[in-house]
């Protein structure tokens, strides 16, 4: 993984071999100095863009921890996990915020060409809307959940998705597709990235986990899809009563999850801004938490319109 070091970084270098401290310590004090920076990045993040911001506005780049960094918008995520050989993108944004999720990509000094996969969390045009596009400039193959595969495919909704209907259509996904099974390690770029089914949302969520390191120790970081029960005004989900045994199973997968830090595709899903104020993304809610809520959001909407029958 190549290392960009600042003037400032190679300052205290040289100082600090001036002095005739060890190198240990001198590599120390600069990894010091470039945390410091990223903190920076991330806190400029928190104030410059707001709850849940808008989809395509851009904002600068930051590193999240270890070899993790945010690429994403203002309103929406997107990671790019570095390796040794290449890197690893997910999520695109919709078709127009990948354009500017590519740039971030470069301003981090990663060539659009190093992208060795592309992940999609699930099947809607604000979280994968950019995939055909970011196919076309990176040459790399597309990964996703094996029940959204026929909407990438197509760019047309799912009609079992309860919001069928509510989205445009989609750039259709042209090249290289594969579908990630439960369970699943991926091996690119030097890296493993496990794959999470997490349908309920969508049938073909997919969350995805993986272990970063940095000076502070590893973490295990998963990017937990979302999981609101949102649909179109005339869905009922007590129609539906396989798919929310199906959502069930969803949030029960990854509640138990070892998730040292807990990243969603809609930043504010998970006190993302509020964090990178703090100018570190650690001690977000657990993805226990997380799911905890999703079954109480599950459980009101069910009660609702039992209500409302
Ligand atoms: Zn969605």
């Amino acid at each position: 993984m190549e290392r960009v070091l600042s003037v400032k970084a190679f300052g205290a270098l040289a100082a600090l071999a001036l002095c005739g401290c060890n190198v240990a310590s001198a590599s120390q004090a600069v990894a010091k100095i470039e945390d410091a920076q990223h903190s920076d990045a991330m806190v400029r993040f928190g104030k410059v863009c707001e709850d849940w911001d808008d989809w395509d506005k851009p904002t600068e780049p930051f590193k999240i921890h270890g070899n993790t960094w945010y690429v994403g918008t203002c309103g929406i995520a997107a990671l790019l996990i570095r390796g040794p050989e290449g890197a690893v993108l997910i999520d695109t944004g919709t078709a127009k915020g990948s354009e500017a999720i590519a740039a971030n990509i470069e301003k981090i000094g990663v060539r659009l060409s190093d992208v060795k996969a592309i992940l999609g969390s699930h099947e809607h045009f604000d979280h994968v809307g950019g995939l055909a596009r970011m196919q076309a400039l990176t040459g790399a193959p597309v990964v996703v959940g094996a029940g959204a595969v026929e909407v990438i495919r197509t760019g047309k909704d799912d009609p079992r998705d309860p919001q069928a209907g509510l989205h445009d259509p989609m750039a259709p996904v042209t090249g290289p597709l594969t579908a990630a099974a439960d369970g699943e390690v991926l091996t690119i770029a030097g890296l493993e990235i496990t794959a999470v089914a997490t349908p309920g949302h969508t049938i073909g969520a997919m969350s995805w986990q993986w272990e970063s390191c940095d000076t502070s120790g590893c973490r295990m970081i998963v990017y937990a899809d979302s999981l609101s029960p949102v649909s179109a005004d005339a869905y009922r989900f007590t129609d539906h009563p396989d798919y929310v045994a199906m959502f069930r199973k969803g949030i029960a997968r990854l509640r138990p999850l070892e998730c040292g830090m807990l990243l969603t595709p809609h930043p504010s899903a998970s006190d993302m801004l509020a964090r990178a104020r703090t100018g570190t993304m650690e001690g977000g809610i657990s993805c226990a938490d997380y799911a905890d809520s999703k079954t109480k959001a599950l459980d009101a909407r069910l009660a609702k319109e039992a209500a409302s029958k």
